[in-house]
């Protein structure tokens, strides 16, 4: 079994150059909470100045209508994110928390260094836990940094092993402006699942093309939890350019393909990346959405 957490609500919908309604969110939200998708990531905290699009994201959680069989998952960058998300306690079960594994991107994202980030993100996975949420760290630029490079593996490690000692059960290794390559992710995952005691989730943008070559290399390496984002929507805020997650329907199509078993229903998944589609009104650039499923048994 795969897991996939779907993240397009969250990555997704806060890269669109677009504004998406309040009502069009919820829709979409409660289309993807009916897909099979068990982990689902609906919005986040951070503040609405800086991430306008988002600014709806208490009011999307608290309308969604989402069956219990899928956990809720909302993302705090900081100690007042998850205050704000604490009014809506009931509504959500799961935290994401990201810092950047480079000095450069992470004061970019968020205005701190590493080091200010972890003391940060510590306290918040102390509170977090003791209102029984449970917590997933996010590193981004994992796998090379726009402006610094290479990323070395063993800072990458180094966050991951803080962020679990301070109680996440889960670490998503972001490759968050598309610069991974599949040795490289080979390479990492092995060693990755060797030296962290701790549940591993890949996270791949596809900017350069390479997004699902990636992730069928995570696969072999052993990973069997990836983040992905319906209709290829997404990005990230900086640097600008640093567009589309991995899509979620060409991930499922392509495990299903190979033999997994990840519990999504695709067609309903494709019919959420069209509606999606639809109301953007311009293509996605998701690939499943304009060919569709394949309709035989697949072969080995
Ligand atoms: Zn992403």
């Amino acid at each position: 079994m795969v897991a996939i957490r779907e993240v397009g609500p969250r990555d997704g919908f806060q890269n669109e150059p677009e504004v998406i309604s309040t009502d069009d969110k919820v829709r979409l939200v409660e289309m993807l909470a009916r897909t099979g998708l068990t982990r689902l990531e609906v919005t986040s905290f951070v503040r609405p100045d800086v991430i306008p699009q988002l600014a709806d994201g208490a009011e999307v959680l608290r309308r969604a209508d989402i069956p219990e069989s899928v956990a809720v998952t909302v993302l705090i960058p900081n100690e007042r994110g998850l205050d704000n998300a604490l009014a809506l306690r009931d509504r959500f079960s799961e935290v994401n928390l990201f810092l950047s594994a480079s000095e450069t991107h992470n004061r970019r994202n968020v205005n701190r260094s590493i080091a200010e980030s972890l003391d940060g993100l510590e306290r918040v996975v102390a509170r977090a836990l003791a209102e029984g949420l449970r917590c997933e760290g996010v590193i981004s630029t994992s796998f090379g940094c726009p402006y610094e490079g290479q990323v070395p593996e063993d800072r990458v490690f180094g966050i991951a092993r803080r962020l679990a000692e301070a109680g996440c059960e889960e670490i998503a290794f972001g490759d968050t402006t598309g610069m991974a390559n599949p040795r490289q992710v080979s390479a990492f995952f092995a060693r990755a699942l060797s030296k962290l005691d701790v549940k591993l989730t890949a996270h791949f943008h596809n900017t350069r093309g390479q997004g699902l070559a990636n992730a069928a290399a995570a696969l072999d390496a052993g990973v069997r939890s990836f983040e992905s984002s319906f209709g290829e929507l997404g990005g990230c805020p900086v640097p600008p350019g640093a567009t589309g997650n991995v899509a979620t329907e060409d991930l499922v199509s392509m495990l299903h393909e190979m033999g997994e078993d990840t519990g999504v229903e695709l067609d309903r998944l494709v019919a959420a990346a069209a509606e999606a589609q639809r109301m953007l009104g311009r293509p996605l650039g998701s690939h499943v959405l304009i060919a569709g499923p394949v309709d035989w048994e697949p072969g080995p």
